[in-house]
């Protein structure tokens, strides 16, 4: 049994295509089946869905093959006991720095101002002001990044953008530009060698359908 752990939502929705390349269609809908196992119409494929942060540990550990997961998470997870052989180019959205409109992040950076900032990636977000010489107190948040510097709890958060909607909405602005974003095929390496078979012939035709959206 090949075992594949996805996320409900865009990351589902964006992997059915290159799953049905692949030769495997799901014999539910997550988003209304209350089933956390679905099957598929291959007797030795079945996908597990689990919350988006928790893809890589259930890959890490071996209770899943596979999995798709954002490189957002993979930074957050660390990687440990994972290959990463694709970049699957769905999912893309940017790792920013936001703060509240009128909010003068340049200038509090420039006087080495200690800066709040809220987060779910404590750890990217550490990185990427490290780097920058900047002196922060990162507070974890775990949803709802947005309403922090609205409401005092922050200065700035880091957070994922794709349109820009949810920020405009409250009245948040984009300052920096930390990384792109985009999902990752995740593979444990044990599965990899001991069920290269199976393994092999999905992750060639992932690859061939990435390829072929690019061109
Ligand atoms: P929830 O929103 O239910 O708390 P979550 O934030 O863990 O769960 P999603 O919002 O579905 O899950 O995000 C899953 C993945 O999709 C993220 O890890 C990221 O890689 C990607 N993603 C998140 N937001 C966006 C976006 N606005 N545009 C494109 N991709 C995104
Ligand atoms: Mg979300």
């Amino acid at each position: 049994m090949i075992t594949i752990a996805l996320s409900k939502g865009r990351i589902f929705e964006e992997t059915l295509p290159l799953l049905a390349a692949a030769g495997v269609v799901p014999s539910e809908d997550p988003e209304s089946s209350r089933k956390l196992i679905i099957g598929t119409n291959r007797d030795d494929v079945r996908l597990i869905i689990v919350r988006a942060t928790d893809v890589p540990t259930y890959v890490q550990y071996g209770a899943a093959d596979l999995g798709i997961a954002g490189k957002d998470v993979l930074l957050e997870h660390g990687g440990a006991g994972l290959y990463q052989p694709l970049d699957l180019e769905i999912a893309k959205c940017k790792l920013m720095v936001a703060v509240r409109e009128g909010y003068d992040y340049e200038g509090a950076v420039k006087q080495g101002a200690r800066l709040r900032v809220a987060t779910k990636y404590t750890h990217s977000a550490q990185e990427h002001f490290a780097a920058k010489g900047v002196h922060v107190d990162l507070i974890k948040l775990y949803g709802s990044m947005e309403l922090a510097p609205l409401v005092g709890l922050a200065d700035a958060i880091v957070d994922l953008v794709s349109t820009g909607g949810t920020l405009k909405a409250n009245k948040l602005v984009a300052v920096e530009h930390i990384r792109d974003i985009s999902s990752r095929l995740v593979v444990n390496q044990a599965a990899l060698k001991l069920k290269h078979d199976r393994i092999q012939p999905m992750l060639d035709a992932f690859a061939a359908t990435v390829a072929a959206n690019a061109g």
